[in-house]
């Protein structure tokens, strides 16, 4: 594999370990090119076949784990979870609209699902993403919102 960095024809494989949930493998590897030597991070998984997402005006466009990881990081800036954390439920959240969802899966039930998430996860990153995803129009809406994840956190206790 090419180095990302100096474009060296050569790197090679400094470690191997399978990813968090076994379905990848991470590699790290090395450029050999001595003036770089620089590292970086590789993933190999099973090449899946596409699902497809169907949007609002049923325009359809192929799932991507990226736009999905990206949404919920801006839901999630700023917030004290860690990148691996993330990543994880990125991979949760997409292995179960997988296993729900064969080949096409509504928009609508990514939202809902990711909203489920959050609202495990970091209660500012829920009320940010609902907010955009349910784009409350008024500050009451919001605000019922923001009560009822209150409530149920007071139940937690
Ligand atoms: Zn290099």
């Amino acid at each position: 594999m090419k180095c990302p960095y100096c474009d060296a024809e050569n790197t090679r494989v400094v470690e191997s370990r399978p990813g968090e949930d076994g379905s990848t493998i991470r590699r790290r590897r090395e450029c050999v090119n001595e003036a770089c030597g620089r590292r970086f991070t590789t993933y190999e998984r099973v090449e899946q076949r596409p699902l497809m997402v169907v949007k609002k005006d049923q325009e359809r466009e192929e799932f991507s784990r990226e736009k999905l990881y990206r949404g919920l990081m801006r839901a999630c800036e700023k917030r004290p979870i860690s990148v691996e954390r993330l990543e994880s439920v990125c991979a949760d959240i997409e292995r179960a609209l997988r296993m729900e969802y064969e080949r096409e899966v509504p928009s609508s039930a990514i939202g809902e699902r990711v909203m489920d998430e959050l609202r495990e996860l970091d209660g500012v990153a829920y009320v940010r993403f609902a907010s955009v995803y349910r784009e409350f129009r008024d500050v009451e809406t919001l605000a019922k919102e923001v009560l009822s994840l209150l409530g149920e956190a007071g139940k937690a206790r």
